[in-house]
């Protein structure tokens, strides 16, 4: 198929001991970094922890204070921007207005007097599924499809590495989600090495292979998107990505299989596997969808963490599930979301009730809320 044979495979990406400083602040505490080629890779994170300046430092539009920055095993640390093997996609798409769309995206192509810019540049539209527009103007076209022809613009040159900063961010969520599943396929198509950084959480679980938690300039945690869901380190990650109830305790027992935190009273019970700390002060916790509702204590909860009796403060309604905000005596407040099978709701407001999870689905963290 003539789109597989369209781009080289791509780079690999390594960023040693990076360290970023402007005037009076430090942007990057330390970084190291190894993103495989060939994969989709997502820096996630809060507003100002420092993705954008990693993006810049590796298109080479700032320098690092320290630390080098090699691509495909090359080190491009001292190279300009221009001269490194890589394009970067931006939120805004910034096309010519006065240029077709076809002339948009052979244009670097030509004053680099590339041989065959026009049939790379239809090559690169057929990818991304407009060549059948190529003779209209930007402003003839959706916001999806103008952000298609950026991305057509930054693969026609194959690029060893392609950065996307918050590529999708200006597009409405229904379009957002489309583009979010065709930037995976065109990727796993074309087989060229994304970076992609976004503070959207959905977003990096859906497309990337790897996501890397930013915060404050380094990074917390880093794994398949599934692995950092079912198992975040830290309580930043817990809450980051998707919401956690999140209980602290002393370690009361333990054996070889698991930990016991006495919590108000309360015992808990986690997997020492999946704890980080097996002693002393530990908070651990447990995703909300993980958590089932009852309106009698149940009367085996073998194998299971129960709390209760506890009091159903709020319940809201979403389509496909319903959260519960629930009052448990001595410990505060723990969500709950229960798929909406079409029985109606288990509680409403102000019902008593118990909450119980399996132990193996709760997690120990490295460290204490804020
Ligand atoms: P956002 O999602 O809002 O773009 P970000 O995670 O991409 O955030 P960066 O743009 O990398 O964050 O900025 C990281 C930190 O470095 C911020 O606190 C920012 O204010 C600071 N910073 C960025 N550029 C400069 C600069 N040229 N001089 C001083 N501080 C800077």
């Amino acid at each position: 198929m003539a789109v597989r044979e369209f781009a080289e495979r791509g780079a690999d990406l390594e960023l040693v001991g990076i360290q970023k400083r402007f005037p009076g602040f430090t942007a990057i505490e330390e970084l190291d970094l190894t993103i495989p080629a060939g994969s989709f890779f997502a820096l996630l994170g809060p507003s100002g922890c420092g993705k954008t300046t990693t993006l810049r430092l590796v298109a080479g539009l700032e320098e690092p204070t320290q630390g080098r920055i090699l691509i495909g095993g090359r080190d491009v640390t001292d190279t300009r921007a221009h001269e490194r093997p890589v394009n970067t996609v931006f939120q805004s798409y910034a096309l010519f207005p006065h240029m077709s769309i076809i002339e948009n995206v052979a244009f670097g192509l030509k004053r680099r007097r590339i041989d065959d810019a026009q049939g790379k540049a239809h090559e690169a539209l057929r990818l991304v599924e407009l060549d059948h527009l190529a003779q209209r103007r930007p402003a003839q076209l959706s916001g999806g499809q103008q952000q298609r022809v950026a991305l057509a613009r930054a693969i026609v040159n194959r690029p060893a590495l392609l950065l996307l900063d918050e590529p999708l961010g200006a597009l409405d969520l229904k379009l957002r989600r489309q583009m979010q599943l065709e930037l995976k396929t065109i990727q796993e198509e074309v087989g060229l090495t994304f970076l992609h950084v976004t503070h959207d959480q959905e977003e990096a679980m859906t497309m990337a292979d790897t996501v890397a938690v930013m915060n404050k300039g380094a990074i917390e945690q880093m794994g398949a998107p599934q692995e950092l869901y079912e198992l975040p380190r830290t309580a930043f990650v817990a809450n980051f990505l998707g919401q956690s109830n999140l209980f602290s305790g002393e370690v009361v027992s333990s054996n070889s299989e698991s930990i016991t935190i006495d919590v108000a009273g309360h015992p808990i019970t986690v997997p020492l596997s999946r704890s980080q700390r097996h002693q002393g002060e530990v908070t651990v916790g447990v995703r909300p969808e993980k958590v089932a509702l009852h309106l009698e204590a149940p009367l085996d909860d073998s194998g299971r963490n129960s709390l209760g009796p506890a009091r159903v403060i709020d319940v809201s309604f979403s389509g496909v599930s319903t959260q519960y905000i629930v009052s448990v005596p001595g410990i505060g407040t723990m969500t709950v979301f229960a798929q909406n099978m079409g029985f109606g709701p288990v509680a409403v407001e102000g019902s008593e009730v118990w909450v119980s999870w399996d132990v193996a689905h709760g997690f120990g963290l490295a460290d204490e809320p804020d």
